[in-house]
């Protein structure tokens, strides 16, 4: 008999209520053990004058259960209003999510039967860092940030699950041809942490050919695990292809809490006409019976589901004449599952699995290398057109240890021995580098050039400092250069 759990529960948005209050029907008829904390959180609260979407208590309930179901949200439209998603998870440190893409062929339509798919998505980092400024009339900025220790816990996390559920294979999506820093660390990390795992088949695919081969073969796919951007756009092909994105649950996983919700959103255009699938949130709250130690409950709910889904039982999403047997509704839908409690689907195999943890605190940490200031980007906002004239003007700056080695223009080299054919922004960057390469340079010296460079009346929006690693550059190199 396993121990009543506390969780916390939000109903959110549009459908949401009423695909909540049907999955926690389910929950209960199928003797899940739980104590409900409710929260709200979403539209009303954003409205409210919230612009994160969620009160402080609320953070509370969260922090103490440490398990969250969770039903869409809809973020209201015009700016200011920060993505709940993005804030949960990074808050909770929910660093890796899981979405099962899974066909369930023949009863729902799918160009790929047999399509059964983890993707897992790194959840904390890369271009959602959410560090974007305006530095220029022209130029807006995003920081990619990718760190080794979040690409560690999460290819691990990958690695483990992948072992754990006695997958095959596991492929990594980066663009490690173009980002060879941060996506190449990412890439770097996996081939590392694969050798531990020597049962399981591994590949790199840059990112746009694997996506363009997930659209096209998805049976070829096992276990894929990705950088957040390419995640979250891959896991929705993934999702479509399998012909059941309104089916799909998913999970956020970190050490210390974890979230569970569908995939889809708050379907404003159906809500309260019982007519929304629930499907997508049975199958994540199956998805956290699991992790709470309750997998024979979860076990219950998910053979039931499966038996309604092959009875042919269909809300409106799915429904087929050719396959269908039943249109129903929501509640009707949830009524038939209840009533399938007990039974096995027949052709479906819904083997549900114990509680998994990965073991992320068993990561060595990496060797802190020796670390030397070498030189340093300037970004200019400059509105000349010319990089000869520019250069001519950085040149003319004394300083004994610094000398300007380029001039680049959205990472193109524009000088020396720029084209006149590159088309440039009002964004520049110059590159001083250490005029005797074996020399570290200091940081008073980047202040003393700053300081000459103020007095040529320009107009620098930022710098990157230049380091070497144990001698290895720490910086890409300008494109020509
Ligand atoms: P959506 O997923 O809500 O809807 C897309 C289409 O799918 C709609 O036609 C809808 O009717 C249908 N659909 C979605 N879920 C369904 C279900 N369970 N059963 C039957 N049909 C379903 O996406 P959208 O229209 O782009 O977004 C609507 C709102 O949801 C927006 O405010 C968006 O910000 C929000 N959203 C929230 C989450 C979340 O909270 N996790 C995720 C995505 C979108």
């Amino acid at each position: 008999m396993s121990k009543k759990v506390p969780i916390t529960v939000a109903e959110g948005d549009g459908i949401g209520p009423e695909i909540m209050l049907n999955t926690l029907l389910l929950l209960k008829e199928a003797g899940a053990d739980l104590e409900i904390e409710k929260i709200e959180i979403g539209e009303k609260v954003y409205l409210g004058g919230n612009t994160s979407g969620i009160e402080k208590s609320s953070w509370e309930s969260l922090r103490r259960t440490k398990v969250f179901l969770k039903s869409p949200i809809t973020t209201p439209q015009g700016g200011g209003y920060k993505s709940l998603n993005v804030t949960i998870r990074k808050s909770l440190g929910l660093y890796a999510n899981v979405r099962p893409c899974v066909s369930y062929y023949p009863y729902i339509k799918t160009n790929f039967p047999g399509m059964n798919v983890i993707i897992i998505r790194e959840n904390e980092e890369d271009l959602y860092a959410g560090i974007e400024h305006r530095q220029t009339n022209d130029v807006y900025q995003c920081l990619k940030l990718i760190s080794r220790p979040g690409s560690e816990k999460l290819i691990k996390f990958a690695f483990d699950y992948a072992d754990n559920y006695k997958r095959k294979k596991i492929s990594c999506f980066t663009k490690d041809n173009i980002m060879k820093m941060t996506d190449g660390i990412f890439h770097k990390i996996f081939d590392e942490l694969g050798q531990e795992y020597p049962n399981l088949e591994k590949k790199h695919m840059i990112i746009d050919i694997g996506s363009a081969k997930l659209a096209k073969s998805p049976c070829d796919f096992d276990v894929i695990v990705a950088p957040n951007l390419y995640g979250d756009i891959i896991s929705d092909i993934a999702a479509e292809v399998s012909g059941s994105v309104g089916l799909a649950g998913s999970a956020n996983y970190g050490d210390h809490c974890s979230m569970f919700e569908a995939i889809h959103g708050s379907a404003p255009d159906i809500s309260g006409k019982n007519i929304a699938n629930p499907s997508g949130l049975i199958q994540s709250a199956i998805m956290m019976l699991a992790h709470i130690n309750q997998s024979e409950v979860a076990q219950l709910i998910n053979n039931a589901w499966l038996k309604t889904i092959e009875d042919g039982i269909h809300t409106n999403d799915i429904y087929n004449p050719e396959t269908s047997t039943q249109l129903v509704g929501t509640n009707e839908f949830t009524s038939a599952v209840i009533k399938r409690l007990g039974q096995k689907p027949e052709i479906f195999n819904g083997t549900i699995y114990q509680r998994f943890t990965s073991k992320s605190n068993t990561i060595k940490k990496a060797r802190i290398q020796e670390k030397e200031l070498v030189g340093v980007d300037v970004f200019f906002d400059w509105k000349g057109n010319n990089p000869n004239i520019l250069a001519e003007i950085l040149q003319d700056i004394g300083n004994k240890n610094l000398q300007l080695k380029m001039i680049t223009n959205r990472g193109v080299k524009v000088w020396p021995d720029g084209f006149p054919e590159t088309f440039c922004v009002d964004h520049w960057r110059a590159r001083f580098v250490s005029i005797h390469p074996e020399k570290s340079i200091n940081h008073l010296e980047v202040i003393q050039l700053l300081s000459q460079i103020e007095n040529k009346n320009l107009d620098f929006i930022k710098i990157e400092n230049l380091y070497t690693f144990d001698g290895e550059k720490g910086y890409s190199l300008g494109q020509g250069e």
